[in-house]
């Protein structure tokens, strides 16, 4: 906690003139492109990653980067209602859904989640169950990987099938007006990875592969 008030007070002091310019630009609107989708933990941290400023992204963080599919939003309305503002009010163009390396909610679906001793989050990972079931059955993107990076990685996919469940995005996908992407973050190595549905492998996100994602987006 130390660190974050220490931080405020240097985040003050070493503001920028062109950070205040972005800021006070921002207090009328935003206008992100991008819906990210990430886990909680606090070793993921897009904006770093990505190296994107204020209002560039919209972000839902949870534990285990889940969505319920839509037939579950009753009961876990704030993922749905981010999906609904980003979708239909900011019109963004993109969504990434990201997993990573060692997820500890990716781990206690490896264990099984009736192991889980905490309630909520037992409750919660039910929604990553299918994750782990399709790798014992079978279903390995990369097999160098632990079991739970293995869950990690279906997982991505696995929360991208149940965004397609909520109508908004079906309808934005058909009319070619929205993009989905899956990404993976490795964090002993601070790489990011895209999953190429023709390779059915995620690739590094290096130069070349980005180079390769921009021309698709064209
Ligand atoms: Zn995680």
């Amino acid at each position: 906690m130390k660190k974050l008030i220490q931080g405020i007070v240097d985040f003050r002091k070493g503001l920028t003139q062109e950070s205040r310019d972005l800021f006070a630009k921002l207090a009328v609107g935003q206008k992100p492109d991008v819906l990210f989708i990430g886990c909680s933990d606090s070793r993921v941290v897009p904006n770093l990653f990505a190296s994107t400023d204020p209002g560039d992204l919209f972000v839902i963080r949870n534990v285990g980067n889940l969505i319920p599919p839509v037939s579950d939003s009753e009961q876990d309305n704030s993922v749905f209602a981010a999906i609904e503002f980003s979708v239909m009010s900011l019109n963004v163009a993109d969504i990434v859904v990201c997993g990573h390396s060692e997820c500890g909610a990716m781990q206690a679906l490896a264990q099984g989640i009736e192991n889980c001793s905490f309630p909520h989050v037992r409750s919660w990972l039910k929604h990553g169950v299918e994750s782990a079931n399709k790798v014992r059955q079978g279903m390995i993107i990369d097999p160098a990987l632990s079991e739970h990076n293995q869950i990690s990685q279906v997982n991505v996919l696995e929360q991208i099938e149940h965004l397609k469940t909520y109508p908004i995005i079906r309808e934005r996908l058909e009319k070619k007006q929205l993009r989905i992407h899956g990404w993976w973050f490795d964090i002993a190595r601070a790489d990011v990875y895209c999953y190429e549905q023709l390779a059915s492998h995620f690739v590094l996100m290096d130069e070349e592969e980005s180079k390769l994602i921009l021309q698709r987006l064209k």
